[in-house]
């Protein structure tokens, strides 16, 4: 018998798009065209081209116009570079979204770091990164923001809140780290060096888990009555399990997401967010006589 409430990240999600559905039809009421999101794979991983196909479908969906470009597996750097130049220079484009990991022989970061912070929709260049760590405006990492937004969703108190982080990623620990010190979190950072993590995750009133290592947190780690966010993503043989021990620790906690079905749909649903944002931005900055001109 669960005793925490099981947050609806589908539902939760469901309602971001419908923000994001109405602010598009509005900016193309003001400006006569539609955000753009063009999305750049390279080679043909399966999971890599499941990711880009939900994340197109999801901007028709919204009204966000897609541009699939797809590359070769053997295609070069400076190839790659070049897309990713013309894509930066090209008005019709609001957000560019170069899908990771890239084959070994390119330089992934590298290429991310090309990405004109102003499109920059998944949050990763170093300037989106810079801009987050020192609390200026910009487009935020959509995983993270999408944590924010549940906790938002079901009115949990960041403000003085003890927030423990497990995992430390560029992707999703670090940043997060930064929105819940943006929210006056007292944050606490765990990664794979932690001593007595199970102790430390018991002092969170609000505890993150990522790390993709299946059911690693279990009901000692939880406080009763914390809010447990797991964005762990792992495919066992049984399905899909998150980084928290679902069954163990929603006894304890008072607010727990589900895998799947928690945060996993926050992510896209951000990415149209952040496309819609950075297309309103470039909007106004074309307005602005020497700016974007
Ligand atoms: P990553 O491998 O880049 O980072 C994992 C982090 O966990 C590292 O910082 C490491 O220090 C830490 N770690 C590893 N073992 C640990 C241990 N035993 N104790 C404490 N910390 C430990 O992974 P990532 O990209 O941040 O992704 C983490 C998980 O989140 C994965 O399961 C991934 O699939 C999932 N994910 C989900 C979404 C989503 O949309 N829901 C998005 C991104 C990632």
């Amino acid at each position: 018998m669960s005793v925490a409430t099981i947050i609806d990240g589908k539902a939760v999600a469901a309602r971001v798009r419908g923000e994001v559905a109405a602010g598009v039809s509005a900016l193309v009421a003001e400006t006569g065209a539609p955000p753009g999101l063009a999305t750049v794979l390279v080679g043909e991983d399966p999971a890599s081209a499941i990711y880009i196909a939900n994340k197109q479908k999801a901007s028709a969906e919204v009204g966000i116009e897609g541009r699939d470009h797809r590359l070769a597996a053997d295609v070069s750097q400076d190839e790659v570079a070049e897309l990713l130049g013309s894509l930066n220079e090209d008005p019709a484009v609001s957000g560019i979204l170069l899908q990771l990991p890239v084959p070994a022989h390119l330089d992934g970061d590298a290429l991310t770091a090309l990405i004109d912070p102003g499109k920059d929709v998944d949050g990763l260049t170093p300037l989106s990164a810079g801009a987050l760590a020192q609390g200026r405006p910009g487009l935020r990492p959509c995983t993270p923001s999408g944590v924010i937004e549940l906790l938002d969703a079901y009115d949990v108190s960041l403000e003085g809140a003890e927030a423990v982080v497990v995992g430390r990623s560029l992707l999703v620990g670090r940043p997060l780290v930064f929105l819940l010190l943006e929210r006056n979190a007292t944050v606490t950072v765990c990664h794979s060096r932690t001593r007595e993590l199970p102790a430390v995750c018991a002092r969170a009133d609000v505890l993150v888990a990522a790390v993709g290592s299946p059911r690693l947190l279990g009901a000692d780690a939880v406080r009763p009555g914390a809010a447990v966010i797991d964005v762990g993503i792992n495919r066992l043989e049984d399905g899909l399990v998150g980084d928290v021990d679902f069954e163990a620790a929603s006894q304890r906690a008072g607010l727990i997401t589900p895998v799947p079905g928690g945060v996993g749909p926050m992510t896209i649903a951000c990415l149209l967010r952040n496309t819609l944002q950075a297309a309103r931005a470039a909007h106004a900055a074309a307005r602005v006589p020497g700016i974007g001109s």
